[in-house]
């Protein structure tokens, strides 16, 4: 296995992380057997960075991992989770989730603990009711080893929280299609200058990037003067750059493990030709040619007054019309949309919040006519299903808010 340096600490972590929320599952719970073999196949083969949070499969992944640590398995890796921060309201919730995620891990520190999906608007709430207060404590007790964040949003957002604490590290979706989108390549750059280690998840877009590319894509890659598997060309790229620390894949078989360890083993920085990535830089052209919408991501039209988030919007579009081939992957993506833009995270920025002022028109590079184009989003995406979602997730959150009050009451 090949590592790389968290730049803060020195401390060495494999170039290749399991990401923790994509296990096999029987009878839809996580089925433990097989994947406690594969966890443990992929720790004695150099993975031995393992990324969890409170919400994977449904509350049962930390758990599960509390559990398949058992026998020494714990001691022989870095465990990673993450603060459900849309379900913090109080400085004492922080406490209260911390606390239960060190019970369900069965350990007494998390050694890579993430603000989970935190955004512009999130982060300034949390820091109002005491974040890095929170943060310094935690560290100070030796609950978390380094403290981090994930991320979707934009790149400027990004760069502020970057800012705002001495981070060891961060977490960012990044891949041959999202280069210029969410922190994008600007936003790698920046964090890695800072001295923050950056750890890469959806590597593969949730496997869309290695599963039945369009066939304009399979073109160029049959057509490379190498013969490799799509998922391959993807993670290459990612290895590539100096500025990944490490990459998390969310491995449920093993000849997938097996590929990605032998692909992390055999990509250092720099190690990809001019002609490759020539092919690589096509390959994206190319999906981006296929998008519905030609947004870049590039954030030009934002802030909106009326706080729609623009990109947000048009990337999930983008993605369900080039990737929507099955019905869980339309479904999916309206989860996406409720949680993302729908206000289930935050603050509400769906398409159908424009009031079609006309502000974003002249600031778009590639001229999209932006209020036509959030209808045909709104359209789209804002149905029954949405409405369901969002108020079927409001009653969650308060059902959970409601049992964790009692809980506190009771215990
Ligand atoms: S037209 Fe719509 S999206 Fe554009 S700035 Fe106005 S409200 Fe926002
Ligand atoms: S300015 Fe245009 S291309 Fe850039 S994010 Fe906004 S809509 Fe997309």
């Amino acid at each position: 296995m090949q590592y790389r340096t968290v730049t803060k600490t020195g401390e060495q972590v494999p170039v290749l992380g399991y990401g923790c929320m994509r296990f096999p599952e029987k009878n839809g719970k996580i089925d433990e057997e097989k994947s406690t073999f594969l966890l443990r196949y992929a720790i004695d083969n150099g993975v031995t960075y393992l990324d969890t949070a409170w919400v994977y499969h449904y509350g049962q992944s930390e758990p599960f991992l509390g559990r398949a640590l058992s026998g020494g398995y714990r001691e022989k890796v870095k465990l990673a989770t993450k603060l459900p921060q849309w379900l913090v309201k109080t400085r004492k919730d922080m406490d209260t989730f911390l606390n239960a995620q060190l019970s369900r891990l069965n350990t007494n520190r998390i050694d890579y603990y993430l603000i989970h999906s935190v955004g512009r608007d999130s982060w300034e709430y949390l820091k109002e009711i005491g974040v890095l207060d929170f943060l310094e404590k935690a560290k100070l007790e030796g609950k978390i080893i380094n403290a981090g964040f994930s991320f979707h949003e934009d790149t400027r957002s990004f760069c502020r929280i970057v800012d705002d604490y001495p981070w060891e590290f961060c977490l960012i979706q990044y891949n041959i299609l999202d280069e210029y989108s969410q922190a994008g390549r600007t936003g790698l750059a920046y964090a890695a200058e800072k001295g923050l280690a950056v750890f890469v998840m959806e590597p593969l877009r949730g496997g869309k990037l290695a599963r039945n590319p369009p066939v304009e894509i399979r073109g160029i890659w049959d057509g490379a003067p190498v013969q490799r598997s799509p998922a391959e060309w993807a993670l290459r790229w990612l290895w590539d750059q100096p500025e990944v620390t490490m990459v998390l894949s969310g491995m449920n078989e093993l000849a997938q493990i097996s590929e990605n360890i032998a692909v992390a083993e055999a990509t250092l920085p720099g190690s990809l030709t001019e002609t490759e990535r020539n092919i690589i830089s096509r390959v994206s052209k190319t999906y981006r040619t296929l998008m519905k919408v030609p947004c870049t991501g590039c954030q030009y039209c934002m802030p909106c007054p009326y706080g729609v988030n623009i990109p947000s919007c048009f990337e999930i579009y983008n993605e369900v019309m080039m990737f929507g081939d099955t019905l869980y992957a339309r479904i999916y993506a309206k989860g996406r949309y409720a949680f993302r833009v729908g206000g289930l995270s935050g603050r509400l920025s769906a398409a159908s919040v424009c009031r079609n002022c006309g502000t974003c028109l002249s600031s778009c590079p590639q001229h999209i006519v932006i209020p036509d184009r959030l209808r045909e989003v709104s359209n789209h995406f804002e149905g029954l299903f949405y409405y369901l979602a969002i108020h079927g997730g409001k009653i969650g959150l308060l059902l959970h808010r409601y049992l964790q009050l009692l809980r506190n009451r009771l215990s």
